[in-house]
């Protein structure tokens, strides 16, 4: 599905079975970046990751529980050498 404007300036969704398949995931990606769902599209915040996720809680910061558990690390780290 492909959106097209006709003569008259209206903008239809027209079905192509020619769609290329990056064509689809890009609007798919879109999509799910454009949405105004809470639970939509997130970036994980962990250093050296750069994942986009789909977060399954609502305070879910990471995309997995180990780059959760890489930050909580390096946090550590950083408050005992603050103390040093
Ligand atoms: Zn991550």
């Amino acid at each position: 599905m492909v959106l097209k404007m006709d003569e008259g300036g209206v903008v239809r969704h027209v079905d192509r079975a020619d769609c290329p398949p990056d064509a689809v995931v890009a609007r798919e990606t879109l999509r799910l970046i454009g949405s105004t769902n809470e639970f939509a599209v997130r970036l994980c915040d962990a250093p050296s990751c750069g994942m986009f996720f789909v977060p399954r809680r609502r305070n879910q910061e990471w995309c997995t529980t180990r780059c959760g558990a890489r930050v909580r690390s390096s946090r550590r780290y950083e408050a005992s050498s603050r103390l040093e």
